[in-house]
């Protein structure tokens, strides 16, 4: 079957033919199904962004393809915008992106690009809402009145709206403390259980991923390191630790009870009792 994302020998370089040029992306090829929740670590400059913006079509890949349902996406450059509202992205700290009158107005905004009639923007934008647990009174709200969780909701749920079959989340959970973060994740899981679409979620977070991802995908020096089910990765802590990446006993436990089928809750419970 064709697989719904794929990478074929991408590539990236910075700064092509100057004394600053930088390969941020090597030869990577990958397949993602539909519905796979992955997860995507490395160590800081190791290529991640780089990598999602290409997913997304945001940069185009110095060499390479990257596919969505086996097409190529910059086979008509004109129509790469189309592609981002497939490819959905939440950048870090989006909430800095907020700018409408209302929280409405604001998750509205990119489905009113996409040639929707009023209806259908406002149903996406209630559900979409509704899947970050934003309640109904604060849709009238200023985004600025907001707090900061509430703020991160808002620019989530506007990518949310768009309904893309993929969508990638760069560090969503960064800056929040950690019930903001317990509560966020759970949403994240929870949309992507009902949408049944695929998520990429990149983090700095073992934990995070080892919680959630049902695949994870290692990026070391501008290459994919590995590319395995969490368990699998999260069991090669030596190889992960040498390339920068401690894995917390915890977090090889917890990946080995979610891949075993146990609730997220058990998981949190074992986090709680082993500190
Ligand atoms: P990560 O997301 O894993 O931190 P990045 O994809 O941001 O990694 O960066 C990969 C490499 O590309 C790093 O060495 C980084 O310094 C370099 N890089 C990133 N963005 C730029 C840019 N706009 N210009 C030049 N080099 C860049």
């Amino acid at each position: 079957m064709t697989p719904l994302l794929e990478t074929k020998d991408l590539c990236y370089t910075y700064g092509v033919g100057t004394p600053f040029e930088k390969k941020a992306v090597q030869n990577v090829n990958l397949q993602i199904g539909q519905g796979e929740f992955i997860g995507v670590i490395g160590h800081t400059g190791s290529g991640k962004s780089t990598l999602i913006q290409m997913l997304n079509g945001l940069i185009r890949p110095t060499s390479g393809q990257v596919l969505l349902a086996g097409r190529d996406i910059w086979e008509e450059p004109k129509k790469i915008r189309a592609i981002r509202f497939k490819v959905g992205m939440v950048f870090q700290y989006p909430e800095d992106q907020l700018f409408e009158e209302t929280v409405f107005k604001d998750i509205q905004f990119g489905p009113r690009n996409m040639g929707l009639t009023e209806g259908e923007i406002e149903q996406r934008a209630r559900d979409a809402a509704n899947f970050v647990g934003l309640p109904e009174n604060l849709l009238e709200k200023s985004p600025f009145e907001l707090s900061g969780g509430e703020k991160r909701r808002v620019a989530i749920a506007g990518v949310i709206a768009m309904d893309p079959d993929v969508l990638i989340l760069d560090e969503p959970t960064a800056g929040l403390d950690p019930a903001g973060r317990d509560v966020l994740l759970s949403e994240i899981t929870s949309y992507h259980k009902k949408r049944g679409n695929t998520v990429l979620l990149v983090s700095h977070s073992m934990e995070d991923v080892a919680r959630v991802a049902d695949r994870v995908l290692v990026m070391n020096s501008s290459h994919l390191q590995m590319f395995d089910k969490t368990e699998e990765v999260f069991s090669h802590s030596s190889e992960l630790e040498s390339i920068g990446l401690q894995v917390p006993q915890v977090t090889k436990i917890m990946s080995l009870l979610k891949a075993h089928g146990y609730p997220v809750e058990t998981c949190l419970t074992l986090e709680q009792a082993v500190g």
